[in-house]
């Protein structure tokens, strides 16, 4: 069991991350910026600042149509008036503090400054037939599951809207400009499983996911289906995310089958068990109609067993068919660590396993392995570094 081990990043071997339901108040309030209103929102706040309020029509076309936030470009705009409109409702919110590429320049990896000097990070990534991008919508993360770096930092704060959108804006504009090998790209699908619990946000995330979906000039206009949601297991907020009329994708990082083993592997196990968890997945589907994708990172010799195959697939089994996908993801290597990665052939075992009892099963790919790829191991990379002095 992984319980008597340090947590993957921990700075002590006696370091214990502890879950944490509670949000810490944000330190300062973030600028207010025209992705956290709804088109209404926007207008009122142009004309509470004595400008037009129609303009917000063409300023957020700017935005999510041609992911700008320069007035210079804005040349529909009279001039007299650019300057006055950007300053109303599109501040600077995050700054590129690193970006590092790595897949051939098919990933690039970004750790961002927001207003408060708290750091988070998105990767953005270009497949074949996608290009993805990986955003935070916490400022660390409260759920202290021990292989992940981001937990052991614990939580800062959650994101604003705004926050998490500027994120997906300039992933599009980087897409666009041809920033990532292969030239120019649409983006078109965003995964919440960058830094933090998006629904312990819930509030901030729906709003971005509004401006995710919605069509310009509300939103970018990405498909609900394209855009998911990544949990640890919030039952009350996954039924009420199945209420939002967003038909967006609900990935659910199940890790383990039972509940023993959970328990050590995703803290806050101790408060919704595996069968409660599978329960509301399934009720998401139902109400939903999208299948659920339940992630598992297949760590060497905790949870890589045959037999928890066969009992992951019995638990979905049991409930119903064709309703869930598995993503079993090789952990990054990490030599000497308990937290690594299993053996190719214990994987393909796993995975054959589960395909045999009839569960779609597709091993994702670890994009970035090579830029410290999992969530919060960039941050804590470069803040050691500064502390060390030794920053480029
Ligand atoms: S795996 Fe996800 S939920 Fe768990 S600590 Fe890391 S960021 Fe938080």
């Amino acid at each position: 069991m992984p319980t008597d081990q340090p947590p993957e990043g921990a700075t002590s071997p006696d370091a214990r991350p502890r879950l944490s339901l509670v949000v810490p108040a944000a330190r300062g309030k973030a600028p207010r910026h025209l992705a956290d209103l709804d088109l209404a929102g926007r207008k009122q706040a142009l004309k509470d600042a004595g400008l037009q309020a129609f303009r917000a029509d063409q300023l957020s076309r700017h935005y999510f149509t041609h992911f700008t936030r320069e007035a210079s470009e804005m040349t529909d705009l009279p001039a007299a008036q650019r300057q006055a409109l950007c300053a109303q409702l599109l501040p600077e919110l995050i700054q590129e503090v690193r970006a590092l590429r790595a897949d051939g320049g098919r990933t690039i990896k970004h750790l961002w400054e927001l207003h408060d000097g708290v750091r988070v990070e998105s990767v953005l990534m270009r497949y074949r037939d996608r290009t993805t991008l990986c955003v935070s919508s916490q400022a660390g993360c409260g759920m202290a599951c021990p292989f992940c770096a981001t937990g052991q930092m614990g939580l800062t704060r959650n994101l604003t809207t705004a926050e998490i959108v500027e994120q997906v804006r300039h992933a599009a504009q980087a897409s666009a400009r041809g920033d990532l090998t292969g030239g120019p790209a649409r983006l078109s699908n965003v995964v919440f499983m960058g830094m933090g619990e998006p629904l312990i946000n819930y509030k901030n995330v729906v709003a971005a996911l509004h401006r995710l979906v919605d069509p310009a000039p509300e939103g970018f206009g990405l498909s609900a289906r394209a855009v998911t949601v990544s949990t640890v297991g919030l039952v009350p907020l996954i039924d009420k995310l199945a209420g939002e009329g967003l038909p967006v994708t609900l990935a659910v990082s199940l890790h383990a089958p039972d509940d023993e083993l959970r328990d050590a592997l995703i803290p806050v196990n101790s408060k919704w068990k595996v069968g409660e968890l599978l329960d509301a997945a399934y009720r998401y589907f139902r109400s939903t109609g999208r299948r659920v994708s339940i992630e598992y990172a297949l760590i060497k010799d905790m949870n890589d067993h045959a037999w928890r195959a066969e009992l992951l697939a019995q638990e979905l089994n049991r409930r119903g068919h064709g309703w869930a996908h598995v993503n079993p993801i090789p952990l990054n290597p990490t030599p000497g660590s308990i937290w690594t990665c299993s053996e190719p052939v214990v994987q393909q075992r796993f995975v054959q396993t589960l395909r045999a009892a009839g569960i779609t099963t597709t091993v994702r790919d670890t994009r970035g392995s090579d830029i410290d790829g999992a969530c919060g191991q960039l941050a804590t990379e470069v803040l050691n570094q500064e502390r060390a002095g030794t920053a480029v």
